[in-house]
């Protein structure tokens, strides 16, 4: 039984530098790379970021796909991968940290008028503007998972008033928790900025279409860090120029990266950033190590995808 480690990026960790820490943290394991591979059908379970075509081909005995992340809408529904591959995805820490204060740079932004006074120093203008108060302020939280949940948490913790929303019913001290497709347009209709954590799945790909983009409480904020084809964004576009919302921010896209022909790069209402909400990776490397000890002794796998429902 073996472990490959196959990343495929340039602009990341290495292959190399993943192996040597899990080699560190699992001295026993047979940990492999696209150079070291040897016999292929000695792998049982790969580490990857996106799953290629010919992966399940190259890798007779596969048993386990890894992903060194969270996002598995491409790995579930490649359907290249036997049904019999179980699926585990990473719930470190330090990118729900990451993702959490993301989301509160960007609503701290808007509450504290941050891009209004830095136009006006430019202008050397002193103009006085009521801030936003955060006790009278309510965030949404889409996706109360393990990302949102924090993201839920540190937002009540500043001072803001929360509302969740879920799948599923959830309890969060201090947060009002919703579930289900009934309860998001109450949601959307009452909240000052949405935070959205969702993954992609059939349920939520193009959810936020032009109806529902309709819904949300006009003048709000819209921000998104789970996954791009959340957000129809034609219709983004339009609900900015109506003015029924007033600004965006996404760290994840359709299309990533995202054209330079994309209108949402010089739209005035828009903030991108380039996918690096949740950048660190933390202790995460630990649990792919444990997860290759626990697929070889036969125990449960740490954070198993439900290959049914997409996440
Ligand atoms: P989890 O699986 O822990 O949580 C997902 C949450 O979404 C759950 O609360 C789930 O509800 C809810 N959900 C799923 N489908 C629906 C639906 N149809 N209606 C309502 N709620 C729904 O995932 P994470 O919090 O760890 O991550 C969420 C996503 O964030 C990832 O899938 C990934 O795409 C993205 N991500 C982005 C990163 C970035 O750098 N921008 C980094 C890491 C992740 P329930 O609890 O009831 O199941």
């Amino acid at each position: 039984m073996a472990l490959l480690i196959e990343t495929g990026l340039s602009d990341w960790m290495s292959d190399d530098e993943i192996a040597e820490e899990i080699r560190r943290l699992a001295p026993n394991a047979d940990v492999r790379t696209p150079d070291t591979i040897g016999d292929a059908s000695e792998i049982t379970m790969i580490a990857l970021v996106a799953l290629k075509d010919d992966h399940p081909s190259r890798l007779p005995n596969l048993q386990l796909v890894q992903k060194l992340g969270a996002g598995v809408e491409t790995i579930v529904s490649n359907p290249i991968l036997p049904s019999n591959v179980r699926i585990a995805r990473l719930k470190p820490d330090a990118p729900a940290q990451g993702i959490a204060e993301w989301f509160l740079a960007y609503i701290l932004r808007r509450q504290r008028h941050m891009a209004f006074h830095e136009s006006a120093q430019r202008r050397s203008e002193w103009i006085p503007k009521a801030p936003l108060f955060s006790p009278e302020t309510k965030v949404g939280v889409l996706g109360l998972g393990h990302i949102g949940a924090r993201t839920a948490e540190m937002l009540r913790a500043v001072g803001f008033q929360v509302i969740g929303w879920s799948r599923s019913p959830k309890s969060i001290e201090g947060v009002v928790c919703l579930h289900g497709e009934n309860a998001l347009t109450a949601l959307l209709g009452q909240c000052d900025h949405i935070c959205a954590i969702l993954p992609s799945t059939p349920l939520t790909s193009g959810l936020f279409d032009e109806e529902m983009l309709s819904k949300i409480k006009p003048g709000s904020q819209l921000l998104n860090a789970g996954r791009g084809d959340l957000i129809d964004e034609i219709a983004l576009v339009t609900a900015l120029n109506n003015g029924n919302l007033s600004h965006a921010v996404l760290d994840v896209t359709s299309e990533e990266p995202l054209p330079a022909s994309s209108p949402l790069w010089r739209h005035p209402n828009v903030t991108i950033t380039p996918h690096v909400s949740g950048w660190h990776l933390g202790e995460a490397l630990a649990d792919v190590a444990e997860n290759f000890q626990r697929l070889s002794s036969g125990k449960p796998i740490l954070h198993e995808v439900d290959r049914e429902r997409g996440y």
